[in-house]
């Protein structure tokens, strides 16, 4: 079993596709000298925070928009990193854990920790259809076949403001279309069909509400 992201089975990794980004400094890369100080730092001094679990009424929320790059959006980054990385997740959104902010962070790297922090994430262009098997760390133990766009183009901010843009194709491009929607209140499971959502339905009563009570 592969990495569990914002709960995915990740396995496929072989067929990530290559994302590019212009303009920014808030994609680090591993051959970047600061990535390794920019984890090391958050290793050392974030701690890992809870998971707000579903239905929890603040993951059905519209996000506020980020309008201060303070010292504070830096450590929050850095806590969710720590808190993705701890959960085995590739992806997590600030209400996650428990902040109404548009703010995400992903990593869709198997290979070496590529870690992007997306401050005011909007997608711009999108094309192509994809479906892949989809969890969430909000949502333990469920995972269920998801249709996206296949490759995205998104418009977003630096957490220290500067505007960029990237393109994103193959899990990187449905890890971030995941963690936008968790910005809109948007739920992977939203996106089946009725009789699917049925089953989550009947998944949940069974499974799911132990494991929210907390
Ligand atoms: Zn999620």
């Amino acid at each position: 079993v592969g990495v569990d992201c914002c709960g995915w089975v990740t396995r496929c990794f072989y067929q990530i596709g290559s994302a590019t980004v212009r303009g920014s400094r808030a994609t680090i890369r591993p051959t970047n000298p600061d990535t390794s100080i920019y984890l090391i730092s958050a290793l050392l001094t974030m701690p890992s925070l809870p998971i707000v679990l579903y239905p929890d009424p603040i993951l059905r929320r519209m996000s506020d928009p980020v309008e201060s790059f303070s010292r504070e959006l830096k450590d929050l980054v850095d806590a969710m990193f720590e808190t993705m990385y701890t959960e085995k997740g590739i992806g997590l959104a600030a209400p996650q854990i428990g902040r109404s902010q548009r703010l995400i962070v992903v990593d869709t790297s198997n290979a070496a920790p590529a870690p992007i922090a997306l401050v005011n994430p909007e997608i711009v262009a999108y094309s192509g259809t994809t479906e892949y098997e989809e969890g969430c760390l909000s949502v333990p133990g469920y995972r269920a076949k998801v249709t996206r766009h296949a490759s995205v183009s998104i418009r977003a901010q630096s957490v220290t403001g500067e505007a960029f843009q990237i393109h994103a194709d193959g899990l990187q491009a449905i890890c971030l279309q995941h963690e936008i929607d968790h910005l809109n209140g948007v739920l992977f499971f939203d996106h089946l069909s009725p009789l699917k959502k049925n089953m989550f339905g009947r998944w949940w009563k069974k499974h799911g509400k132990e494991s929210s009570n907390s």
